[in-house]
């Protein structure tokens, strides 16, 4: 009998393997090294293999680990303070996360975290300014991360209504040098767990020749550009003035448009355009809570996928859809595309819990690692208690209930046990590689310095919540 670290068993598994779900039932899985070893039958695996950790998933199911594809978990500590807001960017959040620190930064990251493992997720794509203290974070916790860091050559301030943004050439290059290296320094480090990414922080933030620049460097190390495109009226009427053309078809004229480039939200996107962007073998990331709270607003991810896409979940961030959960991205996801069709078959069930795991690991480009449970890849894995209000009953004939009890149901806290790379990080309500107690008390100490450093701007501005503030409606 050989001898490996963990055996999982389960009576139900969704390996999300082939077109579908990959619906196994009485299996186990075998993880040695961090990598799934096997999966069979549960009797064959114990006939095979002993570990000296086993998680017997008696009313459980088991499946990958969610992928959150686009967040910026830098702004954790912004919760709940731009919601509401039609200048979400400009009125709402600006005034806060002009006033945040490195430091703060990190710390948001930290609860982010926290809240996103403990809802099953295991892979974090990152956007932000480079980080070094939250990237040691990511890397200390076990956490699988995909960090994009930002190069930006807009001046950062406040901008008008239809101002223009200048550009700062030390800005970009500054930004640029600090992508480089990260990728240097962290690209594979934590046993492969951490990848690097360029993030051109929208085509209306960075100059043209910036652009290209940062193309041509991805290129030569093989990296994959992740950018927000076509992210609102805002960003269209940037580019409309600035180039007479559209984002989509200004970045089609330049061959950003391929399978290198990981395209976030398209708000502002017709379905054509969308289609567009898929056809040129271009990923997308949709980020349903994010956009329908910050714009009202249902990105075109389905004329997406109909044009032979794939589509990752984000959560984007805390002050944007308020929290880091892919339970509510996915069924924020299905009920918002039924909505706007007015077809209750539109993005079924089972549809996004696929851009949540395999679709989702195909967009960011690692597919090869994580998105199925199979052997050879790595075992990043989550467990789900069926015996809880929001999963039971559980029917098995004739039809199974778990897939849209998982989407439309359950909230996260069914999540019993997290996995990456083979290593339990959370199991039944408790961390193993981080200190709730002390990331919260440190979250609302910051919180009460920067309340009072963002107040002036805050209050000269006079956007929609200092008008609710002001008339006692919060
Ligand atoms: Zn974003």
């Amino acid at each position: 009998m050989e001898k490996i670290d963990l055996i999982v068993s389960a009576p139900h598994f969704y390996t999300m393997t082939g077109n579908g779900v990959g619906y196994m039932a009485d299996t186990a899985m075998a993880v040695d090294g961090g990598k799934i070893k096997a999966i069979a039958p549960a009797g064959e695996i114990l006939k095979s293999y002993s570990a000296h950790h086993l998680i017997d998933g008696k009313d459980h199911l088991v499946l990958p680990g969610f992928i959150d594809g686009h967040m910026h978990m830098t702004d954790g500590l912004l919760r709940g303070l731009a919601q509401d807001t039609s200048n979400w960017m400009m009125h709402g959040i600006a005034p806060f996360q002009l006033k945040m620190d490195e430091q703060g930064a990190a710390l948001g990251g930290e609860l982010a975290v926290a809240e996103g493992m403990a809802a099953g997720t295991t892979t974090f794509g990152e956007f932000s300014n480079m980080n070094p203290a939250l990237l040691k974070f990511m890397d200390k916790t076990g956490v699988r991360c995909q960090m994009t860091v930002k190069i930006r050559e807009a001046e950062e301030r406040i901008y008008d209504p239809g101002e223009l943004y200048v550009f700062d050439q030390g800005l970009g290059q500054t930004t640029l040098n600090q992508c480089l290296d990260a990728h240097d320094h962290w690209q594979g480090a934590g046993n492969g767990r951490i990848t690097i990414l360029f993030g051109p922080q929208g085509p209306d933030f960075v100059s043209k020749q910036l652009l290209l620049k940062i193309r041509r460097l991805a290129m030569e190390r093989n990296c994959r550009i992740h950018m927000h495109v076509q992210q609102g009226d805002r960003e269209t009427a940037q580019m409309v003035n600035r180039y007479g053309q559209r984002p989509i078809a200004f970045l089609d004229q330049m061959g950003y448009l391929d399978a290198h480039l990981i395209a976030v939200h398209l708000t502002d996107a017709k379905e054509s355009e969308a289609a567009l962007v898929a056809k040129r073998g271009a990923s997308m990331i949709l980020c349903s809570g994010s956009i329908g709270i910050i714009d009202g607003i249902v990105p075109p991810a389905k004329a997406f996928q109909d044009a032979g896409g794939n589509v990752a979940l984000g959560s984007d961030q805390a002050p944007g859809n308020n929290c880091h959960n892919i339970f509510n991205e996915m069924k924020l996801t299905a009920l918002f595309n039924k909505i706007l069709y007015q077809d209750p078959e539109v993005m079924p069930a089972w549809k996004v819990l696929r851009m949540a795991t395999i679709e989702g690991a195909k967009a960011l480009g690692l597919h090869e690692e994580i998105g199925t449970l199979e052997p050879g890849k790595q075992a990043d894995f989550i467990t789900i208690n069926l015996a809880t209000p929001s999963m039971a009953p559980v029917y098995t004939e004739p039809m199974r209930n778990m897939v849209p009890n998982l989407v439309y149901s359950a909230r996260g806290n069914e999540v019993s046990t997290v996995v990456v790379n083979g290593q339990v990080l959370y199991e039944n309500g408790h961390y193993h590689t981080l200190d709730l107690t002390k990331i919260l008390e440190r979250a609302n100490l910051y919180a009460q310095q920067l309340g009072p450093r963002a107040a002036d701007t805050f209050w000269k501005i006079n956007g929609a919540n200092a008008q609710l503030m002001r008339t006692h409606r919060l």
